[in-house]
């Protein structure tokens, strides 16, 4: 089955190029108000495209924002069914003057197309564009049944996304959902994503006297906010860089033996990471390497702090307020809200005398893992394993992509994160590109993954 389709791959593939140069030629920039009638013009390229591949139903939604693309093959029964995410919308080209070349006129150097959303997140999408297509070409039918999604607002927040899918469940109803919006490991080093963190985001209000005062006149007698604030925020971690948060780590599972197996396998160089940083030591929680602190632990920070007087010279202030921002990364089973509760419990029970304190929640989002032995993510490794000729890691991220945790809540549905940019490819950035030989690696992988999941999936 496959051999025809890989047939049909190499046969097209020069043209590939070409297609991606015309995709990214489209200016979909989300936040621009300017660029709304290119983002629309994108979602009608999407649609127009998703028809002529074969998939018999494509649309265009109308949101409040920007549009959504959905379309939808269901002709393999029998067999599960794939949601497939990702976003035809780019981040802004600023500062436009660091291009190399124009942003929206794709340029291939040194191996990579440069342009606006080559990495993030079009190029990505082709791939799976170019899967089907090789597939109906080759046997008329996908290996499974498969519904698209594409939204237009990824880049500034996703805000129409839920209320569409919450009604819209039916339609968007399967036993997976596969997104392909993240970078590889590295170079030649295939990777499945299953876990990322959430975000508890708080702000710390610190009040001493109604104003600011003279520090001759009232220093040592008043209590001074900053100083107040500085011994709140130092009490929020211990000396082994544990957070001091009364119940903050109840609910983290903790590191299974699996993963610290599969982390400690990765090519990851730990001095070359300080090195790149400029820092003089790594410090984490202790008893955690470098990759367990950011992918499985949780973590805070300060974000950042305001208080006084804070220009040239010396002005000799007792500041009447101070204020910092903390933010909070989370794991799974932490819930975002409990955290702010026990944030604000402890910052309150630890303010000292003579300033009030209030306690800010200003945003939140929920972890993510994936089983690791899902169906889905066994097929997705190993589809990755076939074409990049090397076997693939399972890695977590640091961060957050809020849409894996609206798909498990609004459908119940696991997401697959099966990436194909490389972690140094400028995506936001200027420059933004994406390898050539991760791009057509990204077109098998996707044109395997839909065959393996098919016979072995559910
Ligand atoms: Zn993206």
């Amino acid at each position: 089955m496959m051999d025809k389709v890989i047939r049909e791959i190499e046969k097209r593939r020069d043209g590939y190029v070409d297609e991606l140069a015309e995709f990214l030629a489209i200016p979909s920039v989300s936040t621009d108000p300017e660029r709304a009638a290119d983002v629309r013009r994108c979602a009608a390229y999407c649609r127009d495209a998703l028809e002529k591949i074969g998939f018999s139903t494509a649309e265009v939604h109308e949101t409040p924002g920007h549009p959504i693309v959905t379309a939808d093959w269901s002709g393999a029964e029998g067999a599960p069914t794939v949601l497939f995410y990702g976003h035809y919308d780019v981040q802004p080209v600023d500062p436009v003057e660091l291009w190399t070349t124009p942003p929206f006129e794709a340029t291939v150097r040194d191996g990579s197309i440069y342009g606006r959303g080559s990495a993030d997140d079009k190029g990505q999408v082709l791939c799976h564009w170019k899967a089907w297509e090789a597939h109906f070409a080759a046997h008329g039918r996908l290996p499974c049944n498969v519904k698209v999604l594409l939204e237009g607002e990824e880049e500034i927040g996703s805000e129409h996304l839920a209320p569409f899918i919450d009604a819209n469940r039916d339609r968007l109803a399967s036993d997976v959902v596969l997104i392909s919006d993240s970078p590889m490991f590295a170079r030649g080093v295939p990777s499945l994503c299953y876990g990322l963190r959430g975000l508890c985001y708080m702000e710390i209000h610190v009040r001493g006297a109604k104003s600011d005062l003279h520090s001759g006149s009232f220093g040592g007698a008043v209590a001074n906010p900053a100083q107040a604030l500085a011994r709140i925020l130092s009490g929020l971690k211990d000396h082994e860089n544990h957070v001091a948060i009364e119940g903050f780590y109840d609910k983290v599972r903790p590191v299974s033996e699996r993963e610290r197996a599969e982390f400690g396998r990765l090519p990851f160089n730990e001095i070359e990471f300080r090195q790149q940083l400029e820092v003089p030591e790594l410090v984490g929680e202790a008893g955690f390497t470098t990759l367990e602190r950011i992918w499985a632990r949780p973590a805070l920070d300060i974000n950042g702090m305001i208080s006084g007087f804070t220009g040239k010279g010396a002005k000799t202030v007792l500041p009447g307020v101070a204020s910092a921002k903390v933010s909070m990364r989370l794991v799974p089973d932490q819930d975002p809200d409990e955290i702010a509760a026990l944030f604000r419990e402890h910052v309150e029970s630890h303010a000292p005398p003579g300033v009030t304190v209030r306690v800010e929640n200003l945003h939140g989002a929920r972890p993510y893992l994936a089983p690791l032995d899902h169906p889905a993510n066994r097929a997705a490794a190993r589809a990755l394993a076939k074409a990049f000729d090397a076997q693939p890691v399972f890695t977590r991220e640091g961060g957050s992509i809020p849409v894996t945790v609206t798909f498990q809540e609004e459908l119940g549905t696991t997401s697959i994160l099966m990436g194909f940019g490389l972690p140094d490819e400028n995506a936001h950035a200027p420059d933004e590109h994406l390898d050539l030989e991760n791009f057509h690696g990204g077109v098998l992988t996707a044109a395997w993954f839909y065959e393996e999941y098919a016979h072995n999936g559910k």
